[in-house]
């Protein structure tokens, strides 16, 4: 097997959208995904791209961290995050994961939860998505994953309807996710116009918008057992900026 992945882009920012937000973190987001979510703000990732050694990556991420070596704390900062488009769809992407980790990285993996994450070395902290049926890429689910989560790990529902709330509450309940690991509800920012990539889905005919404040009132109001966000990087810089 050869050593190169297809990278979209390599920067430093802040962990966005998880129990880590607000922390420095390199982000390396490699090219390509097989899903088209109505919400999705990423589409430039599903085909640009520049072939990199995994060497050649490293460099790069170990360069953006270097400012951060001096400081002290309980966590190595800043985090490295592998994120897409969907990472696991390159296998060298559980090389570099692992890469990463035996560099003594705290490593974070973004991943839709549509793709077998078994594979993934054991170090790694998973973020992956449940997809709600909004996204139009519900019954794309690897449900099977629910059984390699740990503690550490984390479940993210993205919420761009009033159906995809009713949706994600039956499922926490059903599969008792809460006791898994933290479970995370995302309001589904609206696309800017020019992120409207004629590829995606398009929202399910039926489904009912719903706002941030009816989604943070509606998880109140039941009691359940999640962590509401915001995507911190779009409050702070334009929502369509790239790298940050
Ligand atoms: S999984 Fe969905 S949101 Fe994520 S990159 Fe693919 S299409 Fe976009």
């Amino acid at each position: 097997m050869s050593d190169t992945l297809v990278v979209n882009e390599i920067f430093l920012s802040l962990q966005g959208e998880s129990t880590w937000a607000g922390l420095p973190c390199v982000f390396v987001r490699l090219t390509a995904c097989h899903l088209r979510c109505s919400y999705c703000d990423t589409a430039y990732a599903f085909t640009e791209g520049r072939k990199q050694t995994l060497n050649e990556v490293l460099a790069r991420v170990r360069e953006l961290a270097k400012p951060f070596q001096s400081e002290a704390g309980p966590a190595r900062l800043p985090l490295v995050e592998v994120t897409g488009g969907e990472p696991l769809l390159q296998p060298n992407s559980l090389v570099l994961l692992k890469a990463l980790c035996d560099d003594g990285f705290t490593v974070l993996l973004e991943t839709s939860g549509t793709v077998d994450l078994s594979g993934v070395d054991a170090r790694v902290r998973r973020i992956m998505d449940l997809k709600c049926p909004a996204s139009g890429e519900s019954d794309r689910n690897h449900w099977p994953n629910l059984r390699h989560l740990r503690h550490t790990d984390e479940i993210k529902f993205v919420i761009a309807s009033q159906e995809d709330y009713h949706w994600a509450r039956k499922i926490i309940a059903e599969r008792n996710l809460a006791r898994l690991c933290p479970v995370l509800f995302s309001w589904a920012v609206p696309l800017l116009q020019a992120q409207q990539n004629r590829s995606l889905n398009p929202i399910p005919a039926g489904h009912t918008p719903i706002t941030r404040q009816q989604l943070a009132e509606r998880l109140l109001a039941d009691a359940l057992p999640v962590r509401f966000q915001v995507q911190m990087h779009k409050i702070i810089w334009p929502a369509d900026a790239r790298g940050v």
